[in-house]
C-alpha cells in the first residue's frame, strides 16, 4: 500500500502516519524528520534547510524530491509506504507521479486530514507555549506555515481529486478516532 497524508501543520499527521505503519507494517516516510536528522547531523542539506524551517517556509523542491527518490528505492519500502509531508507542493506531486510511473507503481490513496484552522491555531500556540513544541512552533512561524500550506500544499486536494485518489477524515477527534476513520477510508481505497 502506498499512501499520502494530507494536511496542515498541527492536524496530526505524524501520529496518524506512525500508527498507521504499525498496523500495516509499511515505512513511514516523514520529510520533516528527515530534514531535522539532516540538520542534526549538519549535513550540506541539512544546513541549508535550517533557516527555511525556521521561517515556515519550504526547503525548494528540487531538494525534497531527490531526498524522496532515493528514500522510495530503500528496501524497507519495498511492501510499501506512507508519505508524510511530502509532495506539498504541485511540482512534487508532478514530480512523485513520475517518480512512481519510472517504477510501475502507483498511489493507493491520499488521505486528508481535515481540521478547523481556527482551532488547529490554538492547539500548536498552546503546544509551543508549554514548551513541549518544536523550534519551528514558535508563535510567529505557525502563521506562516498554516499560509503556506493554504497556499502551495491545499491545491494538491484538487490534484488528487481529479485522480480519484482521494479520501477525507475528520481530524477533530481523538487520535484513536481519526485512526479508526483511517482504517475506514482505506478500506474503501483499497477494495
Ligand atoms: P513537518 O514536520 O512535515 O511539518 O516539516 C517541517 C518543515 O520541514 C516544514 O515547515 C518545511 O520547512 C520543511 N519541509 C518538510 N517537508 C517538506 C516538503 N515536502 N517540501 C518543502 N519543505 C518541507
Amino acid at each position: 500500500m502506498r499512501l499520502v497524508l494530507l494536511g496542515p501543520p498541527g492536524a496530526g499527521k505524524g501520529t496518524q502516519a506512525a500508527l498507521l505503519s504499525d498496523r500495516c507494517k509499511i515505512a513511514h516516510l516523514s520529510t520533516g524528520d528527515m530534514l531535522r536528522a539532516a540538520r542534526a547531523a549538519k549535513t550540506p542539506v541539512g544546513l541549508r534547510a535550517a533557516e527555511i524551517m525556521d521561517r515556515g517556509d519550504l526547503v525548494p523542491d528540487d531538494v525534497m524530491i531527490a531526498i524522496i527518490s532515493d528514500r522510495i528505492d530503500e528496501p524497507d519500502c519495498a511492501n510499501g509506504f506512507i508519505l508524510d509531508g511530502f509532495p506539498r507542493t504541485i511540482p512534487q506531486a508532478e514530480a512523485l507521479e513520475r517518480l512512481l510511473a519510472d517504477r510501475n507503481i502507483g498511489l493507493d490513496a491520499v488521505v486528508r486530514i481535515a481540521v478547523d484552522e481556527a482551532i488547529l491555531l490554538d492547539r500548536i500556540v498552546k503546544r509551543a507555549e508549554s514548551g513541549e513544541g518544536r523550534a519551528d512552533d514558535k508563535a510567529e512561524t505557525l502563521k506562516n506555515r498554516l499560509d503556506v500550506f493554504r497556499k502551495q500544499t491545499a491545491p494538491l486536494i484538487e490534484f488528487y481529486s481529479s485522480r480519484g485518489v482521494m479520501r477525507e477524515v475528520d481530524g477533530m477527534q481523538s487520535i484513536e478516532e481519526v485512526a479508526a476513520s483511517m482504517d475506514k477510508a482505506l478500506r474503501v481505497a483499497t477494495t
